[in-house]
Order: structure tokens, then C-alpha cells, then sequence
């Protein structure tokens, strides 16, 4: 077995045991491998290992790496999960099929301008830092309702907690928001707290470090 294969195995087994332990499906919790900063070379040996889902940061990145890569394996979901420029989104549009970081409304008009059909994930600043992307939670309701209308397609929240704290609260605290708007996915948990992450409902973990390393 490659090296990659066998980080996949444990990745994907880690997973599937959390999802045990909450007595959920493992099959309902998409991982998604964060290749940013990796080679074409490194990504095709995850490729070859079997796993589809890989997420990206930035648009140019993607551009230079990707569309070689998915002429070769055209089953190659495409996730954006950095910070997206309004005026990157028909490009954005363009090259990913998923992506989770919408976080404030002029990005959502850009969106819809740009016909952007694909799943679609608000980014939620869930522990209110100054310095870190999404929506404040205060302003998810409205923000909420406002992509609702945009005719974009709601697929659930994402978040990335504080550093150096306990993740699970913060988890729990965008579980708690999925609910109470009623948005099914939740793109949480990255290479040092995916675990806690799916035993609290992630359906999406972007594991980028642990998958490469
Ligand atoms: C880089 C990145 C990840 C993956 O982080 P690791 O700690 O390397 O697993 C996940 N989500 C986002 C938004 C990222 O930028």
C-alpha cells in the first residue's frame, strides 16, 4: 500500500469510528482533502488511494492545478474553502463544484450574478474573532434568509474555531445554529479535531495536514 493510502485509511477509519461512538452513519460525513499548497504529484497519489473530495483555498491555486487533473479523473468533486473575492466568483463558479465559504452578502450577489448553482455553505465567525472570515452569528438569521431568497443553493454552515481552545463547544454551538435554521450540512473539523467534529454532527471534514503528512 502507497503512503497516501495508507494515511487514508486512517483518516477515513478515525472517522468511521467517531461516527460510531455518536451513532451515526460513517457514510454520512464526506471527507474532503485540503490539497492547498500540495503537488499535482501528491494529490494524484490521494487520487489513485480512491478518495474523490478535495478542497482548495484560493482561486488561483486551483486554476493552475486542477483542471489537468480533473480531465484525468472527471469524478473529482472540487470544494472552495478559502476566502472567496466577489470578483473571483465567475471564476470560482467555474472551476468548484462546492463552496463553503460564503460569508457576506455582496459575495452572494456576485454568486447569483455568476449563475452559481452548486452546494453552498455560509461561514459562520463562530467564535466572534475580529480577525477571522464569515458571518457574525448575530447577522446568520437575516443572512440566512437573504441567501434563501438569492436563489442560491443552502447547503449548510461551515466554521473554523478559535485556535488553541477546546473545539467541541464551538461545534456544538453550529450544530445548534444548523437546527434552529434548518440547514442540514455542517463543514467543521479540520486535521487536529475532526474527530470531535463528526461525533457532534459534521456531514463534511476538511482534513488537509493529516492527509499529507
Ligand atoms: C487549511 C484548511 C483546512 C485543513 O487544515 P489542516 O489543519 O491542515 O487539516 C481546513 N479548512 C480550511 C478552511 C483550511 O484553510
Amino acid at each position: 500500500m502507497s503512503d497516501a493510502a495508507a494515511l487514508l485509511q486512517t483518516i477515513s477509519a478515525a472517522i468511521a469510528d467517531a461516527a460510531q461512538v455518536a451513532r451515526r452513519e460513517p457514510d454520512d460525513v464526506t471527507l474532503v482533502a485540503v490539497s492547498k499548497n500540495r503537488s499535482a504529484e501528491e494529490i494524484e497519489a490521494l487520487i489513485e488511494a480512491g478518495q474523490r473530495h478535495f478542497g482548495e483555498n484560493r482561486v488561483q491555486e486551483a486554476a493552475g492545478k486542477w483542471p489537468s487533473l480533473r480531465a484525468r479523473y472527471p469524478d473529482i468533486t472540487l470544494h472552495m474553502i478559502g476566502r472567496l473575492q466577489s470578483n473571483k466568483a465567475d471564476e470560482a463558479a467555474a472551476l468548484f463544484d462546492v463552496i463553503h465559504s460564503l460569508d457576506r452578502p455582496s459575495l452572494a450577489s456576485a454568486l447569483a450574478r455568476a449563475e452559481w448553482k452548486g452546494p453552498t455553505y455560509l461561514q459562520v465567525n463562530i467564535g466572534e474573532e475580529e480577525q477571522k472570515g464569515g458571518v457574525a452569528i448575530a447577522d446568520l438569521p437575516g443572512f440566512i434568509d437573504n441567501v434563501r431568497e438569492s436563489g442560491l443553493n443552502l447547503a449548510g454552515l461551515m466554521a473554523i474555531p478559535p485556535a488553541e481552545v477546546e473545539p467541541s463547544p464551538y461545534f456544538a454551538l453550529l450544530a445548534k445554529l444548523a437546527r434552529r435554521h434548518d440547514v442540514s450540512g455542517l463543514s467543521m473539523g479540520m486535521s487536529g479535531d475532526f474527530r470531535s467534529a463528526v461525533m457532534l454532527g459534521a456531514t463534511v471534514v476538511r482534513v488537509g495536514t493529516a492527509l499529507f503528512e
